[in-house]
């Protein structure tokens, strides 16, 4: 556990990652996820992998695995809703920002990363979390009438005119 932790909160160098060939993985609760904490109304354990790998070119890759379950408020009917975490991301690492290939940003599949910022392991993991994190109502259909559902605007004082 303090060994996940360790590696959590230490700089994270994709290349000796890579060389060493071996997954970790461990626990972190979204309270040590500043940005995360902020966005769920209560804090929870996520599962966390990271896989070394290669790309067909040899560069250093990282896979980042996060599973577990965020309490959200759903935008449309502010009601709590369990948003079920599935994230598996791949982040390829380049040695300057003039090595990534235009064309390669616009991929949806991967990231690309460059490997001089000096950026941790719970740092990236938040990143990850935060790109995946979902966009408008999380409820297919919400408990509550929300706008779209309300139909005429209620006017309760129209019968005095
Ligand atoms: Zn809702």
């Amino acid at each position: 556990m303090s060994e996940a932790f360790d590696r959590l909160t230490a700089p994270f160098d994709p290349v000796a990652f890579v060389r060493g060939n071996l997954p970790w993985e461990g626990i972190v609760s979204t309270s040590a996820l500043p940005r995360v904490a902020e966005a769920v109304v209560t804090a929870s354990d996520l599962s966390w992998q990271v896989f070394p790998e290669r790309t067909k070119e040899g560069r250093a890759a990282s896979r980042f695995v996060v599973t577990g379950t965020l309490s959200l408020i759903c935008p449309r009917c502010l009601e709590v809703v369990a948003w079920p975490v599935a994230l598996e991301r791949l982040v390829v690492w380049y040695r300057t920002a003039a090595a990534v290939p235009d064309e390669e940003l616009e991929e949806a599949d991967w990231d690309a990363r460059v490997l001089d910022e000096s950026v941790t392991l719970a740092e990236l993991l938040e990143e990850e979390l935060l790109l995946a994190w979902p966009q408008g109502p999380l409820h297919e259909t919400c408990s509550l009438p929300g706008p779209a559902e309300a139909g005429a605007p209620f006017l309760p004082f129209s019968f005095l005119r």
